[in-house]
């Protein structure tokens, strides 16, 4: 994974309570909260963000939205900006997951405009792209990847690009317990980077990080993390026990 940083991030989705997300973060820091040569992210439903946030104060945890909103304010009922995701302390957030795409009519144009949102708002989108079960047996996947990574990342400058981390989520693997295997998941990450390239240049594409996502667990992230693309993952149901998002952030 040459140079880059590696990079765990959890989504909580819509698990945990104030108190059981409290419980859940302590755990978290003092099992984690001290790894610096990892970055450590997770994203709580938006309830917990405040009582999250509190806890890991101190520790080397990151703390990101699970979605936002591209406005700054307004009358949106039940919708979160990036303002106030900053001040509740978060410094990621994640945009595009294929549960926001498949119940929530997210497309690669609103994905676009939240990327946008985030950016301006100083937050670090984690964009997320992945092939559905059936395109990837159509023969689909570089093609369904390809234009989301394109329109979902349309407009932006290199310097905005660099700012960014790409989370490859076949939709097949998520929470279905189905990993792609190491190799699946490396020719996606790696084709993901030549675009990179061939848009904004060999440094830029460089320097992002392409994190997996589909049934994470402590069992498979060492053989991930050895691939040469793969720089993290972002981990749905294994991130909701503390034991088992150490062990992936612990890898090692
Ligand atoms: C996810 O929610 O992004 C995810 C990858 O979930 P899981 O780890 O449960 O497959």
């Amino acid at each position: 994974m040459a140079d880059r940083k590696p990079f765990i991030a959890g989504n909580w989705k819509m698990y945990k309570t104030g108190p059981q997300a409290a419980e859940l973060a302590s755990r978290l820091k003092s099992l984690v909260g001290d790894i610096t040569d990892v970055d450590v992210m997770v994203a709580p439903p938006f309830t917990a963000l405040g009582v999250v946030g509190e806890i890991l104060q101190g520790s080397a945890i990151h703390l990101g939205g699970q979605d936002l909103f591209w406005e700054a304010e307004g009358a949106y009922t039940g919708q979160i900006s990036a303002p106030m995701l900053k001040a509740a302390g978060c410094s990621h957030v994640i945009i595009g997951h294929s549960e926001r795409r498949q119940y929530f009519g997210e497309t690669n144009e609103t994905v676009n405009r939240k990327i946008r949102a985030a950016l301006l708002g100083g937050l670090i989108p984690v964009l997320c792209i992945g092939e559905s079960e059936a395109e990837r047996e159509s023969g689909q996947t570089f093609s369904v990847v390809q234009k989301q990574l394109e329109e979902g990342l349309e407009g932006f400058s290199s310097d905005e690009i660099q700012k960014m981390t790409v989370a490859y989520e076949p939709v097949w693997a998520i929470g279905t317990g189905k990993t792609a295997t190491t190799d699946q998941a490396q020719e996606v990450h790696e084709s993901i980077r030549g675009r990179m390239e061939t848009a904004y240049g060999n440094s830029v594409a460089k320097a992002v990080r392409i994190l997996y996502g589909g049934s994470v667990k402590p069992e498979n992230i060492g053989d991930l993390m050895a691939m040469a693309d793969i720089d993290g993952a972002l981990v749905g149901g294994a991130s909701l026990d503390g034991d088992s998002f150490a062990g992936i952030v612990r890898y090692k």
